[in-house]
Protein backbone atom coordinates (compact mmCIF):
# COMPACT_ATOMS: atom_id res chain seq x y z
CA UNK A 1 0.00 0.00 0.00
CA UNK A 2 2.75 2.68 0.89
CA UNK A 3 4.81 1.46 -2.32
CA UNK A 4 1.74 2.14 -4.41
CA UNK A 5 1.35 5.50 -2.86
CA UNK A 6 4.90 6.40 -3.00
CA UNK A 7 4.90 5.58 -6.96
CA UNK A 8 1.50 6.92 -7.24
CA UNK A 9 2.98 10.53 -6.10
CA UNK A 10 6.37 9.66 -8.20
CA UNK A 11 4.26 9.96 -11.28
CA UNK A 12 1.85 12.69 -10.29
CA UNK A 13 5.74 15.07 -9.58
CA UNK A 14 6.78 13.78 -13.15
CA UNK A 15 3.85 15.65 -14.87
CA UNK A 16 4.92 18.58 -13.02
CA UNK A 17 8.28 18.56 -14.56
CA UNK A 18 9.27 21.26 -17.29
CA UNK A 19 10.81 19.44 -20.31
CA UNK A 20 13.75 21.16 -22.06
CA UNK A 21 13.31 23.90 -24.35
CA UNK A 22 14.85 22.08 -27.35
CA UNK A 23 12.35 19.41 -26.63
CA UNK A 24 9.32 22.16 -26.82
CA UNK A 25 11.20 23.13 -30.03
CA UNK A 26 10.80 19.88 -31.36
CA UNK A 27 7.23 19.15 -30.25
CA UNK A 28 5.97 22.47 -32.02
CA UNK A 29 7.68 21.40 -35.34
CA UNK A 30 5.66 18.36 -35.04
CA UNK A 31 2.76 19.92 -34.03
CA UNK A 32 3.35 22.53 -37.02
CA UNK A 33 3.52 19.82 -39.21
CA UNK A 34 1.15 16.99 -38.34
CA UNK A 35 -1.53 19.31 -37.46
CA UNK A 36 -1.41 21.99 -38.53
CA UNK A 37 0.09 21.84 -41.92
CA UNK A 38 -1.15 18.87 -42.53
CA UNK A 39 -4.55 19.87 -42.79
CA UNK A 40 -4.09 22.81 -45.32
CA UNK A 41 -2.86 26.07 -43.57
CA UNK A 42 -0.45 27.32 -46.28
CA UNK A 43 0.21 30.90 -45.12
CA UNK A 44 3.69 31.35 -44.37
CA UNK A 45 3.10 34.21 -41.97
CA UNK A 46 0.90 31.81 -39.99
CA UNK A 47 2.90 28.69 -40.21
CA UNK A 48 5.61 30.95 -38.73
CA UNK A 49 3.94 32.56 -35.65
CA UNK A 50 2.48 28.66 -34.87
CA UNK A 51 6.15 27.82 -34.93
CA UNK A 52 7.49 31.02 -32.51
CA UNK A 53 4.80 31.42 -30.17
CA UNK A 54 5.94 28.76 -27.14
CA UNK A 55 2.38 27.17 -26.39
CA UNK A 56 3.37 25.67 -23.29
CA UNK A 57 3.56 29.43 -21.76
CA UNK A 58 0.27 29.81 -21.80
CA UNK A 59 -0.85 26.18 -20.53
CA UNK A 60 -1.28 25.78 -16.52
CA UNK A 61 1.79 23.92 -15.37
CA UNK A 62 -0.05 20.53 -15.03
CA UNK A 63 -1.25 20.48 -18.59
CA UNK A 64 2.54 21.02 -19.88
CA UNK A 65 3.34 17.83 -21.00
CA UNK A 66 0.22 18.13 -23.10
CA UNK A 67 1.05 21.57 -24.63
CA UNK A 68 1.87 20.73 -27.91
CA UNK A 69 -1.41 18.17 -28.36
CA UNK A 70 -3.75 17.66 -30.76
CA UNK A 71 -6.94 19.34 -28.65
CA UNK A 72 -7.85 21.95 -26.10
CA UNK A 73 -6.70 22.40 -22.53
CA UNK A 74 -8.37 23.74 -19.77
CA UNK A 75 -6.98 26.76 -18.60
CA UNK A 76 -8.81 27.36 -15.20
CA UNK A 77 -12.34 29.37 -14.42
CA UNK A 78 -14.03 26.62 -16.65
CA UNK A 79 -12.33 28.04 -19.53
CA UNK A 80 -9.95 26.40 -22.81
CA UNK A 81 -7.29 27.34 -24.75
CA UNK A 82 -8.29 26.38 -28.38
CA UNK A 83 -6.90 23.41 -29.92
CA UNK A 84 -3.61 24.64 -32.12
CA UNK A 85 -5.59 24.14 -35.68
CA UNK A 86 -8.40 25.60 -35.02
CA UNK A 87 -6.48 28.89 -33.73
CA UNK A 88 -4.04 28.48 -36.80
CA UNK A 89 -7.11 27.84 -39.25
CA UNK A 90 -8.68 31.12 -37.61
CA UNK A 91 -5.96 33.61 -37.86
CA UNK A 92 -5.53 32.46 -41.63
CA UNK A 93 -8.95 32.78 -42.59
CA UNK A 94 -8.49 36.53 -41.30
CA UNK A 95 -5.66 37.08 -44.26
CA UNK A 96 -3.52 39.11 -42.51
CA UNK A 97 -0.82 41.15 -43.93
CA UNK A 98 0.99 42.86 -41.22
CA UNK A 99 -0.73 46.15 -41.31
CA UNK A 100 -3.63 45.02 -39.37
CA UNK A 101 -5.93 46.38 -36.40
CA UNK A 102 -7.39 43.30 -34.69
CA UNK A 103 -9.83 42.91 -32.02
CA UNK A 104 -9.87 39.56 -30.27
CA UNK A 105 -13.16 38.90 -28.16
CA UNK A 106 -12.09 36.13 -25.23
CA UNK A 107 -8.46 36.49 -24.32
CA UNK A 108 -8.46 33.29 -22.40
CA UNK A 109 -5.04 32.53 -21.78
CA UNK A 110 -3.67 35.28 -24.37
CA UNK A 111 -2.25 32.34 -27.12
CA UNK A 112 -4.34 33.07 -30.13
CA UNK A 113 -3.77 36.87 -28.63
CA UNK A 114 0.30 36.35 -28.91
CA UNK A 115 -0.56 34.62 -32.29
CA UNK A 116 -2.20 37.44 -33.64
CA UNK A 117 0.59 39.90 -32.33
CA UNK A 118 2.75 38.27 -35.20
CA UNK A 119 1.27 38.43 -37.71
CA UNK A 120 -1.41 41.65 -37.26
CA UNK A 121 0.31 45.37 -36.32
CA UNK A 122 -2.12 46.07 -33.38
CA UNK A 123 -4.22 43.47 -31.20
CA UNK A 124 -6.64 44.50 -28.68
CA UNK A 125 -8.04 41.85 -26.97
CA UNK A 126 -10.73 41.67 -24.19
CA UNK A 127 -11.49 39.31 -21.39
CA UNK A 128 -14.41 39.17 -19.44
CA UNK A 129 -13.02 36.99 -15.94
CA UNK A 130 -10.74 39.13 -14.20
CA UNK A 131 -8.72 36.91 -13.47
CA UNK A 132 -7.71 35.16 -16.44
CA UNK A 133 -7.78 38.61 -18.16
CA UNK A 134 -4.91 39.64 -15.93
CA UNK A 135 -2.87 36.86 -15.74
CA UNK A 136 -3.34 36.96 -19.82
CA UNK A 137 -1.98 40.78 -19.49
CA UNK A 138 0.67 40.08 -17.30
CA UNK A 139 2.43 37.30 -19.72
CA UNK A 140 1.73 38.92 -23.09
CA UNK A 141 3.83 41.43 -21.33
CA UNK A 142 6.27 39.76 -19.84
CA UNK A 143 7.10 37.74 -23.15
CA UNK A 144 7.57 41.47 -24.44
CA UNK A 145 4.62 41.65 -26.81
CA UNK A 146 4.00 45.71 -27.12
CA UNK A 147 1.38 45.28 -29.62
CA UNK A 148 -1.16 43.73 -27.73
CA UNK A 149 -3.21 45.59 -25.51
CA UNK A 150 -5.63 43.53 -22.84
CA UNK A 151 -8.99 44.63 -20.97
CA UNK A 152 -11.05 43.23 -18.56
CA UNK A 153 -15.00 43.98 -19.57
CA UNK A 154 -17.63 42.33 -21.69
CA UNK A 155 -16.89 41.84 -25.27
CA UNK A 156 -19.96 41.85 -26.05
CA UNK A 157 -20.32 45.91 -26.66
CA UNK A 158 -16.71 45.49 -28.11
CA UNK A 159 -14.00 47.99 -28.22
CA UNK A 160 -15.07 51.27 -29.12
CA UNK A 161 -12.84 53.44 -28.45
CA UNK A 162 -10.37 51.86 -30.87
CA UNK A 163 -13.14 50.81 -33.92
CA UNK A 164 -13.21 50.15 -36.82
CA UNK A 165 -11.41 46.85 -36.91
CA UNK A 166 -9.54 45.12 -40.06
CA UNK A 167 -10.42 42.28 -38.71
CA UNK A 168 -12.62 40.89 -35.54
CA UNK A 169 -11.99 37.16 -33.96
CA UNK A 170 -14.01 36.02 -31.58
CA UNK A 171 -13.16 32.96 -29.85
CA UNK A 172 -16.38 32.05 -26.97
CA UNK A 173 -19.74 31.49 -28.69
CA UNK A 174 -22.77 33.55 -28.62
CA UNK A 175 -26.11 32.67 -30.21
CA UNK A 176 -26.19 34.97 -32.14
CA UNK A 177 -23.58 38.01 -33.90
CA UNK A 178 -23.73 41.21 -31.56
CA UNK A 179 -24.58 44.15 -33.24
CA UNK A 180 -21.56 46.08 -31.99
CA UNK A 181 -19.22 43.99 -33.32
CA UNK A 182 -21.07 44.35 -36.46
CA UNK A 183 -20.97 48.14 -36.44
CA UNK A 184 -16.79 48.40 -35.28
CA UNK A 185 -15.70 46.48 -38.23
CA UNK A 186 -14.11 48.41 -41.16
CA UNK A 187 -15.21 48.18 -44.67
CA UNK A 188 -13.53 45.54 -46.12
CA UNK A 189 -12.75 43.79 -42.76
CA UNK A 190 -13.19 40.33 -41.84
CA UNK A 191 -15.05 38.85 -39.10
CA UNK A 192 -14.82 35.11 -37.77
CA UNK A 193 -17.38 33.97 -34.84
CA UNK A 194 -18.64 30.69 -33.56
CA UNK A 195 -22.21 30.64 -33.57
CA UNK A 196 -24.86 28.78 -32.39
CA UNK A 197 -26.07 26.62 -29.12
CA UNK A 198 -23.82 25.00 -26.29
CA UNK A 199 -22.87 22.21 -28.30
CA UNK A 200 -23.54 22.90 -31.66
CA UNK A 201 -21.73 26.15 -33.27
CA UNK A 202 -20.50 27.03 -36.97
CA UNK A 203 -18.17 29.49 -37.83
CA UNK A 204 -18.82 32.29 -39.52
CA UNK A 205 -16.94 34.07 -41.85
CA UNK A 206 -18.36 37.57 -42.24
CA UNK A 207 -16.69 40.12 -44.98
CA UNK A 208 -18.04 44.07 -44.64
CA UNK A 209 -18.52 45.05 -48.30
CA UNK A 210 -20.14 48.41 -49.28
CA UNK A 211 -21.53 48.47 -45.62
CA UNK A 212 -22.93 45.19 -45.83
CA UNK A 213 -21.84 42.17 -44.53
CA UNK A 214 -21.50 38.56 -46.51
CA UNK A 215 -21.79 35.58 -44.90
CA UNK A 216 -20.19 32.15 -45.21
CA UNK A 217 -20.20 29.21 -42.88
CA UNK A 218 -17.64 27.27 -42.18
CA UNK A 219 -16.06 24.94 -39.57
CA UNK A 220 -18.86 23.12 -37.18
CA UNK A 221 -16.84 23.93 -33.81
CA UNK A 222 -17.32 23.55 -30.56
CA UNK A 223 -16.13 27.05 -28.19
CA UNK A 224 -17.23 27.80 -24.53
CA UNK A 225 -20.23 29.77 -24.53
CA UNK A 226 -19.97 34.03 -24.49
CA UNK A 227 -21.28 35.40 -21.27
CA UNK A 228 -21.94 38.67 -19.84
CA UNK A 229 -20.61 40.29 -16.15
CA UNK A 230 -22.95 38.12 -14.61
CA UNK A 231 -22.16 35.11 -16.41
CA UNK A 232 -25.18 34.54 -18.08
CA UNK A 233 -25.46 33.42 -21.66
CA UNK A 234 -25.83 35.60 -24.89
N1 LIG B 1 -8.54 32.81 -27.23
C1 LIG B 1 -8.36 32.04 -26.02
C2 LIG B 1 -9.41 30.97 -25.86
C3 LIG B 1 -10.32 31.44 -24.88
S1 LIG B 1 -11.73 30.51 -24.42
C4 LIG B 1 -6.97 31.48 -25.91
O1 LIG B 1 -6.20 31.57 -26.88
O2 LIG B 1 -6.63 30.95 -24.85
C5 LIG B 1 -12.92 31.80 -24.49
C6 LIG B 1 -12.74 32.91 -23.51
O3 LIG B 1 -13.80 33.84 -23.76
C7 LIG B 1 -12.86 32.51 -22.04
O4 LIG B 1 -11.71 32.90 -21.36
C8 LIG B 1 -14.09 33.29 -21.57
O5 LIG B 1 -13.99 33.74 -20.24
C9 LIG B 1 -14.13 34.46 -22.54
N2 LIG B 1 -15.41 35.15 -22.69
C10 LIG B 1 -16.66 34.64 -22.60
N3 LIG B 1 -17.58 35.60 -22.78
C11 LIG B 1 -16.90 36.77 -22.99
C12 LIG B 1 -17.30 38.13 -23.20
N4 LIG B 1 -18.59 38.50 -23.24
N5 LIG B 1 -16.32 39.04 -23.38
C13 LIG B 1 -15.01 38.70 -23.33
N6 LIG B 1 -14.58 37.44 -23.10
C14 LIG B 1 -15.51 36.48 -22.93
Amino acid sequence: MKLTKIIFFLLMSLSFIDLPGQDYKSLREQMVKKQIKARGISDAKVLEAMQKVERHQFVPRNYLSKAYDDGPLPIGEGQTISQPYIVAYMTEILKLSGDEKVLEIGTGSGYQAAILGEVAKQVYTIEVIDKLGNKAKKLLKELGYKNIEVKVGDGYQGWKEHAPYDAIIVTCSPTHIPEALKEQLAEGGIMVIPVGQRFAQQLILLTKKSGKLVKKQTLAVRFVPMIDEEGKNY
